[in-house]
């Protein structure tokens, strides 16, 4: 089963996303329709309400009267945050139970307008976020839902803006366009990301290369890390994770890999979260229980995972604090970030190794192998001049 959260501001688009993907076989979990649902006439949700709020929130036929609460609570956190306190858990459970009732291998959309806004990103595998321009949306609410303008548009700035959506998202659909242009675009993450994505998920199978390519530098990367970082920390209740490797060297060509290191006091420690981190989408890599250590010599022995997304790499390190390997991941980091020449020298090393490998792995590591060597040592050297302390970066 792979869980995927939809959303994205009002008016964007996500009914359309989440029709188009329930057509191609998901099952949606709606959370506005669990939210009425869960405060219907004779739920105990209502009588909770009428509890809480006083007959005034019923209508004359013992239905909630949405105005008259509205009222009530608008303007007034508190009575805001006892509403919330009434609703949330039921949604929750109800969305539970949906879950628990799916196929061993559906894949749930649970479409929730406000998941920026809770800060639930990183309790799912994959966050999409569907995006259309404020002013389009406006013009969409209005002309096809009728939505007065000054609602929609007081509306969209409760909301979360766009900054904080493209933080959360690991997929971003642009529906400025033609309704066709999204179903296209749906149907492409379905067939090119989901299906396999929501197959290695449950067979705990991290997708693999043996290839390895140089991109050049994305501006995206460290995003994209903070992203994965909180998803993995949240799974690994709340430990610290870094973003290590080449793509954390502003600037620097590299492999289109994520490469995190999540801190642990002992790796037995991390046996403990391997399902959590499975779950989230970062399965381990069964056969690899230690880095190739850079530079050569004694084996550093870390809990290697994977993911099982398709569209995004990621090497998760697990390695205890304190250890050689985890202080040399953080130390390599930092040389490169700071020293100019070594990170051209580094460069030409990669594309050295690229060249001459073919971007066949192994041999490309074998190619690199002999620099770290000397590279430690001036990374140390530098460590020592600079005063440096290891820190997440
Ligand atoms: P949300 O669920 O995010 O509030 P909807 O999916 O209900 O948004 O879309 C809002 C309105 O815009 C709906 O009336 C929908 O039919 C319409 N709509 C969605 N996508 C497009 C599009 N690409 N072009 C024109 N109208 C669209």
């Amino acid at each position: 089963m792979l869980r995927v959260g939809l959303t994205g501001g009002i008016g964007s688009g996500k009914s359309t996303v989440a029709r188009r993907l329930v057509d191609r076989g998901a099952v949606l979990v709606d959370s506005d329709a669990l939210a009425r649902e869960v405060v219907a006439p004779g739920t105990d949700g209502l009588a909770e309400i009428a509890t809480a709020f006083g007959d005034g929130v019923l209508t004359a036929d013992g239905e909630l009267d949405r105005p008259a609460l509205a009222s009530v609570v608008f303007g007034d956190a508190d009575a805001r945050a006892r509403l919330n306190a009434i609703v949330h858990p039921l949604v929750r459970r109800r969305s539970d139970a949906l879950i628990a009732q799916a196929p061993a291998d559906a894949i749930v959309v649970q479409d929730i307008p406000l998941l920026v806004e809770g800060g639930m990103g990183p309790m799912f595998p994959l966050v999409v976020v569907v995006h259309t321009d404020a002013e389009e949306r406006v013009r969409r609410l209005v002309g096809q839902r009728g939505m007065p303008e000054a609602d929609a548009r007081s509306r969209i700035a409760a909301q979360a803006d766009d900054d904080a959506r493209r933080a959360a998202a690991d997929v971003w659909l642009d529906n400025s366009g033609a309704p066709e242009a999204l179903d296209g675009a749906v149907d492409a993450l379905w067939d090119g990301r989901l299906v396999e994505f929501e197959s290695r998920l449950r067979r705990r199978d991290p997708v693999r290369t043996a290839t390895v390519v140089l991109a050049d530098p994305d501006p995206a990367w460290p995003a994209d890390a903070a992203r994965l970082a909180a998803r993995i920390s949240a799974a690994a209740g709340g430990r610290e994770v870094a973003h290590i490797g080449s793509t954390a060297v502003p600037g620097l060509p590299a492999e289109d890999v994520i490469d995190l290191q999540l801190a642990v006091g002992s790796l037995d420690e991390a046996a403990g979260f391997r399902d959590a981190l499975a779950d989230v989408g970062f399965p381990r890599c069964p056969d690899v229980d230690h880095d190739d250590p850079k530079p050569p010599g004694p084996v550093r022995p870390e809990q290697c995972h994977g993911t099982a997304d398709p569209g995004r790499r990621v090497h998760l390190h697990i390695r205890e604090t304190g250890s050689p390997g985890w202080r040399y991941a953080l130390l390599f980091r930092d040389w490169l970030r700071a020293d100019p020449a070594s990170r051209e020298e580094y460069l030409v090393l990669q594309r050295r190794a690229q060249a001459e490998s073919g971007g066949e792995a192994e041999r490309y590591v074998g190619i690199e192998a002999p620099w770290f060597d000397g590279a430690s040592d001036r990374a140390e050297g530098w460590a020592v001049s600079s005063g440096w302390t290891p820190s997440l970066g």
